[in-house]
């Protein structure tokens, strides 16, 4: 570990992050925290820019509208007591900055939430690297297999992980397998891994270039990426990859970030839960269905067909996100 990771372990200590910073994931892999930017009040302090104000306190408080002190929902401004030319104008902020930290996200408007950034250190197989940079709002650098020799370090799935094909979700995992399919596709895949790697080694040792001598190394090979994401990208992220329709591996490594990300910026990752993991949006089809269930009237669908309008599909959608 270098002095610099050392010293950002001490941070995460320090500001009581889970697994002190560092969260194993997979069965070789993790996600360690190096470094962020700004915390919940930091959004605030950007959103009030416009107004030239900044970030008051997340408990409730009371504010004049004309001379801009501040207090204490409860009681009068201490400062009130002197002699004041102002016949305060008291505006009540009765849950603190809380109110437009979540207007804010409920009204997407997310520039704020970009005034936050978090730095983290992964290993994982290449295949979730595949996968995370499709992200594009994000920075990314990567340990180079045309530079070092890439170690003999491989992703391999837990048992419990190796599922059959989903009966509906095409890109999914599904059924329970028989041990001996597990068992046989575990060996089959250590020996891939090992053979390729030995190829990969071989090639290297007779002066091929790595940059060729790596070619055939599978996607199951662990690298390592430093990922910067402001807080904005990170939830947008954690919104298709901490979600059941990833891939379960991608998933638990997500999970990783989720819990950093909550740590860092609780308030925000609060409203991210409430408004985005566990929200359900309805189509339009799908509200006019749900408004007529509500008035108890037969719900007719306006274009018979449209697949999510269709009985049934309404309820569906709600059970599956709360199964
Ligand atoms: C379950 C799952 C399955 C997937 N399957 C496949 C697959 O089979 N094949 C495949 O190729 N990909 C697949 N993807 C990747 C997917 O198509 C996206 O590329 C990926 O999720 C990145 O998300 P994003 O498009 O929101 O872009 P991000 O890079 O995360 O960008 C964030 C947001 O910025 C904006 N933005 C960024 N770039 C642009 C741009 N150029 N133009 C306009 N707006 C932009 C958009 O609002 C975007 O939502 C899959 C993703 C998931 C989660
Ligand atoms: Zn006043």
């Amino acid at each position: 570990m270098s002095d610099y990771e050392t010293q950002q372990v001490i941070r995460g200590k320090r500001i009581g992050l889970p697994g002190d910073g560092y969260i194993p994931v997979l069965n070789n892999g993790f996600v360690k925290y190096l470094d962020h930017m700004g915390g919940d009040e930091d959004v605030i302090e950007a959103a009030r820019t416009s107004t030239g104000r900044g970030f008051v306190s997340w408990e409730p408080y009371q504010r004049c509208e004309k001379c801009e002190l501040t207090g204490s929902l409860s009681s009068v401004p201490v400062a009130s007591l002197h002699a004041s030319p102002c016949d305060h104008q008291w505006k009540a902020f009765p849950r603190g900055d809380n109110g437009l930290l979540e207007y804010l996200y409920v009204n997407r408007h997310m520039t704020p939430f970009e005034m936050c950034v978090g730095k983290f250190l992964v290993k994982a197989p290449i295949i979730f690297f595949r996968q995370l940079h499709r992200h594009r709002a994000a920075s990314y650098n990567e340990m180079s297999g045309r530079y070092m020799q890439l170690p003999d370090d491989f992703y391999m799935p837990r048992p419990e992980d190796v599922k059959g094909k989903h009966a509906t979700n095409k890109q999914g995992s599904g059924e329970k397998l028989e041990d001996w399919v597990v068992k046989t596709f575990l060996e089959d895949m250590s020996w891939g891994q090992q053979e390729a790697y030995s190829d990969y080694k071989q090639a290297l040792d007779k002066g091929v270039a790595p940059e060729l001598a790596r070619m055939n190394l599978p996607v199951s090979i662990n690298s390592v990426c430093v990922v910067q994401m402001n807080l904005r990208m990170l939830l947008h992220m954690l919104g298709l990859r901490d979600d059941g329709h990833a891939q379960g591996l991608t998933q638990e490594v997500a999970q990783a970030f989720a819990q950093f990300a909550k740590a860092i910026w609780p308030r925000t990752y609060a409203l991210y839960e409430e408004h985005t993991k566990y929200a359900v949006t309805l189509s339009r089809s799908e509200a006019e269905e749900m408004k007529a269930l509500l008035k108890g009237d037969k719900y007719m669908p306006r274009e018979p067909g449209w697949k999510l309008g269709d009985a049934g599909m309404l309820s569906e959608k709600f059970l599956g996100k709360f199964k």
